[in-house]
This record gives C-alpha cells, structure tokens and sequence, in this order.
C-alpha cells in the first residue's frame, strides 16, 4: 500500500486561523492536505510534534542580505541560512543593493540567482529611481516582487525619491501597495550640520527626531490619499505616525520592527554604541510603550526585522561615520517568542504579525495559514525553551548580532518549507531549495 501522505506532523498543537488546536497535519506534494488526519494513516514521514507548538511558516518580509555585495558581510546564502536557523520559512529582500534592483536586467538577474541560491523562499522588492517610475508598473508584477520600495529619506545606497512630484509620479505608475522608509529628507540634511563627528551615538536619535519621521509619514500619507495609492508604512517608529495613521486605515499599513519593541533609548546606545545605531533610530520609552499599545489596538500589520548587516569595523568608527543597520534575520523570532513568554502579546498575536499579516499586506500566495491547499510551511517552536543568544550563533558572515548575551524563553526548533525538513534542532539539512514567492498580480 502506498502511502497516503508525504509527511504527517502528529501532536503538535497548531495555531490556526480560528484559534490553537492539537491536531495532526497531513502534507502531500509540498502542501497542506489534511488536518486532523486518523491514527491510520500512513506517511513517508512522520514527525512527532508533541511538547512543540506548530506556526504557520513565519515571514521576516523587510531583509537587506547585500546581494549583490560584499559576501563577507552577507549574501543571500548566507543569510537564508540564518533564516531558516532562525525559524524564518521566507524573507523580504530590499533592493538597495551594488547594483540596485531597479530595473528588469536586475530583476531577472535576482529571480534566477533566488532559485538557484537560498535556502528559504524569498520574495524580493524594487527599488523605485527618480527616473524608473514608467517602467514600475510592469515591474512591480514581475514573478516574485513583493513590492516596489521607495526611500524616501536616506539609508545605505543612492535609492532615494525626496520630493514630492518625484513621489507622485512613483505612486500614479502601478496599483499595488507601495512600501516606504519614511524620514523627510530634507529635514535629515537641515539638521545634520548641528552635530559633529565623535559627538555620542545618542544623537543619531536626535539628529533623525520625530518630526523626521512623522513629516515624512504626512507627506507620504497626503500624496498616497490624492493617487488612492496603498501604501504600506515601514518601521514606524514614533508614537506620532501610530497616533496618525489611524485616520489612513483604508489604505495605510504599517510595519514595526522588532528593535523598536525591544530596545530603548538611552540605554541601547549607552551599551552598544555603533552597534546600536539603525534608521529609523531607537528612540525612548515613550515611543516603545506607544509601539506596544499599537500592537495590542490591532494597528500594526507586520512585523520585520530589517535585518542590515555591516562589518564590525564600519561600526566601531565615532558617529556618524558607523553606518545605520543592525543583524536581525536569526533573532527576530527567538526574541520576538520571548515576548510572547512575558506576556506582552499572544502566540496567535505574533502568528498574526508575522505570518499571516506578511501574506495579506504583500498579497502572498499560498502562506500565512495553516490551512488545506496552502504551502506546508511551518515553524516548530519550543515556548519552553531558554537559551541566551551569541555572537558565535549568527551565520551572517560579518559575526555580530545586537542580542549577543540576550537570554530567552522560546526557540525555533523546526522549519519546514514545502513539506521539507529544511532545520531541525539547530541543523540545517539538505541543500538550498528556496522559491520564489508568488503573489497576487
Ligand atoms: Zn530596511
């Protein structure tokens, strides 16, 4: 007799669309064929689940993995690797890399490099010029673009579309939903000659201050509610945007990171230094407590990382010259577990956020739920798991993550991606077999 599963998960207990269940999960050809499946039926595979809690595969959708690059520092072998170590089942990759993604030269050469590559599925983002904005139509439904991505204040990379008429040429080529980093360009560069190089790294938060991000959210806001455009608002930082974007909820989404959950002002910088030094930048109490209150209002649609690694030297120098960008793609879902464990959100919460949230808001299909016909990609957690995160974790070749000594409850144990083993107990297993994700045109 054959059998009648590639793959059964038995005993776990499975966050659901509807709510935790234990349940059995039949998988057949890389997807979700059955849950609930008989004690008699027969599998290829069977994986005992018992104690762990079986996610819906987890999304990181706002990665930089530098590629094309410097391998040295990272590379999107490398960096899927820390991926799926992490528990991740897919990622997000940001296009401001040497040579930016920006074209259909660069995209074509992406999408054969993915699939050749990466050890999670990827989607990837492209970039929007002062000069591309025809061709972003036809781009930004290019197999495996998750969105077109504007910078509209500066980061790492030349990709940058500051002003207004420049913006709205962006937003009138193209119907799907925008992703922007929000600072206010001008206000950036007007600010900068009040500080000086050796200054504390303090001041990288108030060199970018507030008013960078909530005027750049305005201005975006405004052009995006004149061109109906969606737009999807990342990393949002201040409790200002969370307060104002409400009165944008049908067409504006909003990303948080994981850093602006879990480190504060003046602490992070007292500590770390250049190592905590990201864009937008960790700010204080009052911004976290606001970042929280926005997930428990239902505010907040996804949740990244924005993982951006640099070399250890790079950030040692005095600031500013310590480039903005900090490791996450490893950590994000360890840590994010941990405030699980203190309470600070639910696991169906977090699920939300970071699977389902990612599928929705980008138009992902086949992910986000543990459900029949969807990808059979999960992550297997141990919520009772502690463990302290090192440096000498972290894949991601530059070496450094900002939660080196961190210790936390909650751990990813298990990534399934289609139906294959891809991690398991902090082992990576076969050879990179990522695809491209496909979305919604
Ligand atoms: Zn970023």
């Amino acid at each position: 007799m054959t059998a009648q599963f590639d793959l059964i998960i038995r005993g776990g207990i499975c966050v659901l669309p509807w709510g935790e269940a234990q349940t059995d999960v039949g998988v057949r050809h890389g997807r979700i064929a059955a849950l609930g499946v008989p004690a008699s039926a027969t599998a290829a595979q069977t994986l005992d689940a018992r104690g762990l809690h079986v996610l819906p595969g987890l999304i990181d959708p706002h990665v930089h993995l530098r590629d094309p690059g410097d391998a040295s520092i990272e590379s999107i072998p490398t960096g899927t690797k820390a991926a799926v170590l992490g528990g991740l089942t897919a990622v997000f990759d940001m296009p401001n890399t040497s040579p930016a993604i920006i074209d259909a030269a660069t995209v074509a050469w992406k999408q054969d490099y993915i699939e050749r590559s990466a050890w999670c599925d990827m989607g990837f983002y492209v970039g929007a010029t002062k000069t591309n904005a025809p061709a972003l139509a036809g781009l930004e439904t290019a197999r495996g673009v998750c969105a077109v991505k504007v910078f509209a204040g500066s980061s790492t990379g030349d990709l940058m579309v500051e002003d207004d008429a420049s913006l709205e040429r962006v937003m009138r080529n193209g119907r799907r939903r925008i992703a922007y980093h929000s600072e206010d360009e001008y206000r950036l560069q007007a600010r900068k000659p009040l500080f000086k190089r050796g200054d504390a790294h303090v001041n990288h938060m108030a060199w970018r201050d507030e008013e960078c991000a909530f005027l750049g959210t305005r201005r975006i806001l405004a052009l995006a509610r004149a061109s109906g455009r969606p737009a999807h608002i990342l990393h949002v930082s201040t409790a200002e945007e969370l307060a104002y974007v409400q009165d944008f909820r049908d067409l504006c989404s909003i990303e948080v990171l994981l850093n602006h959950l879990t480190q504060v002002a003046p602490d992070v910088y007292d500590r770390l230094q250049g190592f905590g030094v990201m864009n937008p930048p960790i700010r204080g109490q009052r911004h976290m407590d606001a970042a929280w209150a926005a997930i428990r209002d239902g505010i907040v649609d996804t949740i990244g990382s924005d993982h951006a690694p640099h070399p250890r030297a790079a950030k040692l120098k005095p600031w500013p010259d310590c480039p903005a960008g900090l490791t996450g793609v490893q950590t994000l879902v360890p840590v994010m577990l941990d405030h699980v464990n203190a309470g600070r959100l639910s696991l169906g919460h977090m699920v939300d956020l970071m699977s389902a949230g990612p599928a929705r808001i980008y138009g992902a299909v086949g992910k986000g739920r543990i459900a029949a016909g969807y990808d059979a990609d999960f992550t297997l957690v141990d919520l009772k798991h502690t463990r302290t995160i090192t440096n000498d974790w972290i894949v991601t070749p530059c070496g450094w993550t900002p939660f080196d000594g961190l210790t936390v409850t909650g751990w990813p144990v298990g990534t399934i991606i289609r139906g294959a083993m891809v991690m398991r107990d902090g082992e990576v297993l076969g050879a990179p077999g990522g695809k491209l994700v496909a979305f919604r045109a």
